[in-house]
């Protein structure tokens, strides 16, 4: 008789991230995957019978901890050059002033990105990828918006589902339209938003490249008034909405795209009260974006206690990005999720797995170990789930599994 599973995991502990039990840990675990997908975990001791008739391969992982894919669900990880340049010109007493003159910040990117072919723009990205793999990510979402043309956005869109056909992982390709003014545009921004709204989210989204919106909403960046336009016209099309909100200011940012039933609100240092209501009432995730508050020397918190207290799910993420979180490793973005905001290593886990897939609308699919959810875990070499915060730069992925099969 043909066994019922493709493959057996045995002889490692389950961090299985649902609620319960802190990590949903079950002690000497098991899972059965069939077709890619979790069919049976539990127990070692509950398994409904000899392990070499339940599968046709049996996979024993001495002693490891498996935990589901890490997901980073906030990235700009398409983009040409980088910033190392000003980075260093900056340390060498350069303002950000006279960099912007010299057309640095974020024109560079936009120049650099505009200039190079769909191959440029992911092999570059393949290259920052690998420190992902390397952490155990099978989920990663990417944003567009260094392009702010059409061409250059639906290049960038078109890497991102070009890294989903050839480096087994789960992209989520996010246009990201509203992301800067481009210099063309720089005295009728009207004119560029209306571009956006009118002429380049529904070509894009026709053509199948965006599984949903995001926007920076800020003083350097745009209004609540623009980006509520940009919302109306996602929502029409059926695209779920995502926002870079109160990172330097409070602008009221959170609890606008709470009102359009945003997947998650990002940075949130400036989130105040009433939009931490908004947030909690509309279920919106909080991601926070570790890579920046460091980069930026930061000092203002976000309301973590007050999330917690409210609520409201708590994302990690890397923001990976060339301009002010050039981050690779979501590991790092674990540990100073505790170290700087200090969240439980167990919440700073659940932020890069359970809460990180529902801030991709993928909580059926990805996020915690469970019958019915894709096959996509990462094996430890760790004794305890807390040492995956705690280490830094460590290292102790083991085996990346994707869609049930071990992956490079
Ligand atoms: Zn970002």
């Amino acid at each position: 008789m043909r066994p019922m599973w493709d493959t057996l995991w045995l002889g490692a502990h389950l961090a299985t991230m649902t609620q319960g039990e802190p990590y949903g840990a079950i002690r000497d675990g098991a899972i059965g995957v069939k077709d890619g997908v979790i069919a049976w975990i539990g127990p070692r001791a509950d398994l409904p019978g000899a392990a070499d008739t339940l599968a046709t391969r049996v996979h024993s992982c001495d002693g490891a901890w498996i935990t589901p894919g890490l997901i980073d669900c906030h990235t700009h990880l398409v983009f040409a050059g980088n910033r190392a340049g000003e980075f260093e010109q900056r340390l060498n007493g350069a303002s950000y002033e006279e960099i912007a003159r010299a057309g640095g910040g974020i024109a560079s990117t936009v120049a650099a990105t505009r200039a190079a072919s769909l191959h440029d723009l992911v092999a570059s990205a393949e290259g920052r990828l690998e420190g992902f793999k390397a952490d155990g990510v099978t989920t990663i979402e990417i944003k567009s918006g260094y392009g702010l043309d059409l061409d250059t956005e639906r290049r960038m869109l078109q890497a991102a589902r070009e890294l989903a056909a050839v480096q087994h992982i789960r992209v989520r390709a996010t246009f990201l339209g509203l992301h800067a003014l481009p210099p063309e545009y720089r005295d009728n921004r009207g004119d560029y938003v209306d571009l956006v709204c009118n002429e380049m989210l529904p070509a894009l989204a026709a053509e199948g490249l965006v599984d949903a919106v995001d926007a920076f909403c800020e003083t350097i960046g745009f209004s609540v008034e623009e980006v509520a336009r940009f919302f109306e016209a996602a929502r029409a099309l059926g695209v779920p909405v995502k926002l870079h909100a109160e990172q330097l200011s409070n602008q009221n940012g959170a609890a606008l795209a709470s009102s359009h039933g945003a997947l998650s609100a990002d940075h949130l240092e400036w989130l105040d009260d009433a939009g931490i209501e908004a947030m909690a009432r509309e279920g919106t995730v909080a991601v926070l974006l570790l890579g920046a508050f460091y980069f930026l020397r930061e000092t203002k918190l976000p309301p973590i206690e007050k999330l917690r207290t409210a609520g409201v799910a708590m994302a990690v993420a890397t923001d990976c990005n060339p301009g002010t979180s050039p981050l690779t490793s979501p590991l790092i973005a674990v540990n100073m999720a505790c170290t700087l905001f200090r969240l439980t290593p167990e919440e700073a886990l659940a932020g890069m797995t359970r809460n990180g897939a529902k801030a991709l609308g993928l909580q059926n699919e990805v996020g915690t170990l469970e019958i019915g959810k894709a096959a996509d875990f990462a094996v430890w070499d760790v004794g305890e789930p807390a040492e995956l915060a705690y280490w830094l730069g460590a290292a102790p992925l083991r085996e990346r599994v994707f869609a049930g099969e071990v992956v490079a």
